[in-house]
């Protein structure tokens, strides 16, 4: 789970970090209001979307060579200015995709003068399984640029858990980054606050680009970007609660609610798989057969009927869905069930798209039998790579 960045800075502020004063407003008035509170003489004006790339992202409504997503201020006319410009409408950044993400919030913020930008993120290192840090003297751009056009300038390190965040971690940072004297030691502090609240809190990844020296030799956090291990919210309510549901896509939340593991992706051929590992299969061969995944679905092991119906009306409810392929190993699943789902769902939303199933394990012939008696136009497929070939030769039509 994601948050915005004015969310994650008052995680951060809660754990010691620095970061600077700022105020959330969901109206043009409310922005002017939060500015005069924070009293100038420098504002900025930034919009809240669950994307990265804001300052130098465009807004479809407004005219070519408009400003960007995060924007500096000197006065409060000039904070309504942006306000009234940000506000409702569409920012498009190299993170939204090209259909952008409407702006629904704004963060007004104290105006830093910056020295130096550096970038410094946390993330689970599934190969060490740890914590790693990565961190860069060049901050402020597209970290992935830099990784891919001076891998040299990007340096990382993970922390045993047997020990913790030690002090020649920070240390690490510091050199780094260059830092020297006061701010060496505020690099220290930063990197053991930084460490503690992504254990805390069960991050999955934290990201400040950039953090920054300003004029006056503080660091701060400028930015601030938080995902969340979902598999651990349950023990944080407090950080569940600051979940924007208009940011997410609403089939993931329905499937969500359905306790179904549902992504969409691009393609056109929807996806009904159990098991992971079998929808990732799925996924592959597809692809192998010229087509693409609509989505990564998995209705897991013990699917009801009513849980195979919601995830069918989730795939059906997708417009570039141009076929559906379900592909069941019902080990602890039975096929019967399956089945029942699938008739339940077509009766209950129609079916315009060719459909196809593949049934193997328990109860298969029975649950073979429940499609063909239901009188519904199934594709029904002997194995994996047969499925594959019928679904895709099916949307070719
Ligand atoms: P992003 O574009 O979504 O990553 O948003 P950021 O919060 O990182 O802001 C983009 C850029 O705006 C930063 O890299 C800074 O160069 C600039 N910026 C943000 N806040 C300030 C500030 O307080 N003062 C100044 N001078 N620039 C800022
Ligand atoms: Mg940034």
């Amino acid at each position: 789970m994601n948050i915005h960045e004015y969310q994650a800075k008052a995680v951060l502020r809660d754990f010691g970090a620095p970061v600077s004063r700022g105020i959330p407003a969901f109206t043009v008035e409310e922005a002017v209001k939060a500015a005069e509170t924070l009293g100038g003489p420098l504002y900025v004006v930034k919009s809240q979307i669950h994307a990265g790339g804001r300052g130098k992202g465009k807004f479809k409504e407004l005219p070519e060579g408009a400003k960007g997503g995060v924007r500096l201020a000197r006065s409060l006319d000039e904070v309504r200015a942006h306000a009234q410009e940000m506000l409702g409408n569409t920012l498009v950044t190299v993170q939204t995709g090209p259909a952008g993400k409407q702006v629904g919030r704004l963060y007004i913020e104290d105006g830093s003068d910056i020295d130096k930008e550096l970038y410094l993120s946390l993330l689970v290192d599934r190969s060490t399984s740890r914590v790693a840090f990565v961190v860069s003297t060049e901050g402020g751009m597209d970290i992935e640029k830099v990784a891919h056009d001076t891998p040299e300038k990007i340096i990382t390190f993970s922390v045993d858990p047997a020990t913790g965040i030690m002090p020649h971690h920070g240390l690490a940072v510091a050199k780094a980054f260059g830092l020297t004297g006061d701010l060496a030691k505020q690099a220290v502090s930063l990197t053991a606050k930084l460490y503690t609240a992504f254990v805390a809190k069960d991050m999955a990844m934290l990201e400040v680009n950039p953090l920054i020296v300003s004029t006056g030799g503080e660091l701060k956090c400028l930015d601030a970007k938080i995902g969340f291990d979902s598999n651990a919210l349950y023990r944080h309510p407090d950080i569940v609660a600051l979940r924007d549901e208009t940011e997410e896509d609403p089939k993931e939340i329905e499937a969500s609610r359905y306790d179904l593991s549902y992504v969409a992706l691009d393609g056109t051929i929807g996806c009904m798989v159990n098991g992971a590992g079998l929808a990732m299969a799925t996924m592959d061969i597809i692809k192998l057969y010229g087509e693409e995944p609509a989505n990564f679905l998995d209705v897991g092991g013990g699917a009801t009927k009513e849980k195979v119906t919601a995830a069918f009306k989730i795939i059906t409810a997708d417009p570039n869905v141009k076929g559906i392929l379900v592909n069941i190993f019902g080990g602890i699943m039975r096929c019967d069930v399956i089945a029942e789902g699938v008739i339940a769902a077509v009766t209950d939303v129609g079916l315009t798209v060719p459909l196809v199933v593949r049934l193997e394990g328990t109860n298969v012939e029975l649950g073979k039998t429940i499609i063909r008696e239901s009188g519904l136009n199934v594709i029904s497929a002997d194995d994996l790579d047969d499925a594959a070939q019928k679904i895709v030769k099916a949307v070719r039509g």
